[in-house]
């Protein structure tokens, strides 16, 4: 039995400003740290008979040692992993839990993490959490998406413990006049959840009233926020710390966190958890960092900065703690790129800029539309919800692009609302513009539906943002 007041929150044991001494090591001290990491990892993934050929090109000292290594897709880790196969098991399934991704598209994908990885998540959980000002006096409902074998409420949980906050284990399936009673009850000041879900709840607590309410932190994962939802977020709710204190893919670990300096779409790197590479696809070549300008001095924040397009790539991460089916170079699907200056935080840990997925744009007839660019258009029309969905269709041959937004408004407003964000979405798109003219793709069609109109994951509560039925 642990003796009476024994337990020490983690908070407690923190030495110097930042989280842990991993987050001031000196360049040369993390290069030499991160090799050694690395090449330990290559040593561990080679008594895998499936790592034995593949890891044949892995450069030890080399500048980016993992070049001429291919990258791990989620169709490779399906087919690797239980109940597929055993090959990327080092070991038996014994003392793991299983987890699930990809669940709304297709076939699911499953993760495996022994318990001490499970536990081990607690270090880059909690750094994250520490950065974007989390304290153990808080008063945190936790609305992550629990059940159907999905992951992040359980470490979230987890961390909330160690970290000594009062906790509230709402999950994403709490109705949000539950959480408003228990939220004024117990003087709630702070929510965590994915993106979408958190949104949901305040709003859906707001229409309730939010007398006795006093919510300043949102801590989000698992979808981006835009800069025009946090603005809308903060007026509404006057919430004044709005970050992402974790990004990251349960096939991998934990990739970045943020820190209160740090503007939408940067990212401080778990260089010491992750060895994570950005790779221009279409030569193989690692991206350099981007020019001095376009990085956190810049105020773009919508995630989808232009000026760092030229050093924009794919995201690939190798996690070193992932010891029982280890993962050499997953291609993550998001595309990103590394920021030259560092943060003003003080912190060491190099800064990258996500720039959202790489599959997150659709082809229509020869425009590729990016779903950033259908955010930042539907942002700007006074009387739309940031919920927006874009949908690749096919109609008699011919491409169209349909858009779903959400509006608070009375049904007779929407065909205007409709036909406002319609021509916004073409007015920056010439191409698009010019093959509806022709006739050779159908005009863009936008369909405005209530608050919570658009349909959302039931295992997760998460909004598809891009549907592509013909991918
Ligand atoms: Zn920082």
């Amino acid at each position: 039995m642990p003796r009476a007041g024994a337990w020490k929150p983690l908070l407690a044991r923190i030495r110097g400003p930042y989280y842990d001494p991993w987050e001031s090591v000196s360049e040369p001290e993390r290069r030499r740290a991160i090799a050694a990491r690395l090449d330990e990892y290559v040593r561990h993934a080679r008594t895998l008979t499936f790592y034995r050929k593949r890891l044949a090109g892995y450069k030890k000292g080399a500048e980016h040692p993992l070049e001429r290594v291919p990258p791990l897709g989620s169709s490779d880790l399906r087919k690797l992993l239980p109940p597929k196969s055993r090959r990327l098991l080092v070991s038996g399934e014994r003392g793991c839990s299983v987890f699930q991704s990809g669940g709304t598209t297709g076939e699911p994908k499953s993760a495996l993490f022994s318990h001490e990885e499970l536990e081990a998540l607690a270090l880059p959980n909690a750094r994250g959490f520490y950065a974007c000002g989390l304290r153990s006096g808080d008063r945190v409902a936790n609305l992550f998406a629990v059940g159907g074998l999905y992951m992040t409420f359980l470490h979230i949980h987890r961390m909330l413990q160690e970290f000594g906050c009062v906790n509230f284990p709402f999950s994403n399936h709490t109705p949000p006049d539950f959480v408003r009673g228990a939220a004024k009850a117990f003087r709630i000041n702070c929510i965590a959840g994915i993106a979408s879900v958190a949104v949901d709840c305040l709003r859906g607590m707001a229409k309730l009233g939010l007398e006795g309410i006093r919510i300043d932190k949102l801590y989000y994962g698992g979808e981006h926020l835009y800069d025009s939802e946090k603005e809308e977020l903060k007026r509404k709710f006057d919430i004044r710390t709005i970050l992402a204190p974790g990004y990251g893919t349960v096939d991998t670990w934990y990739i970045g966190y943020q820190c209160m300096k740090c503007p939408t779409g940067v990212f401080h790197a778990h260089d010491d958890q992750t060895y994570m590479e950005i790779v221009d696809e279409g030569s193989g070549r690692h991206c350099a960092a981007a020019p001095y300008g376009s990085g956190i001095t810049s105020p773009s924040g919508d995630g989808a900065s232009q000026s760092a397009a030229a050093e924009a790539g794919m995201l690939y991460a190798t996690p070193f703690p992932r010891r029982l089916t280890p993962v050499v170079r997953c291609r993550v699907g998001d595309r990103a790129s590394w920021l030259r200056e560092p943060c003003p935080c003080g912190r060491a840990t190099p800064l990258f800029r996500l720039l959202g997925r790489g599959d997150d744009v659709l082809r229509i007839g020869y425009d590729s539309i990016d779903y950033a660019h259908v955010q930042k258009a539907a942002g700007g029309v006074k009387g739309l919800l940031s919920a927006v969905q874009m949908e690749k269709r096919r109609v008699a041959g011919k491409d169209q692009l349909v858009v779903r937004a959400e509006s608070e408004a009375p049904p007779s407003r929407r065909k205007a609302l409709a036909k406002t964000l319609a021509e916004r979405i073409v007015r920056d798109r010439p191409t698009l513009r010019r093959l509806a003219a022709e006739g050779s793709v159908w005009p863009v069609r936008v369909e405005i539906l209530p608050q919570g109109g658009i349909p959302r994951s039931a295992r997760t509560g998460k909004l598809a943002r891009v549907i592509d039925a013909l991918r």
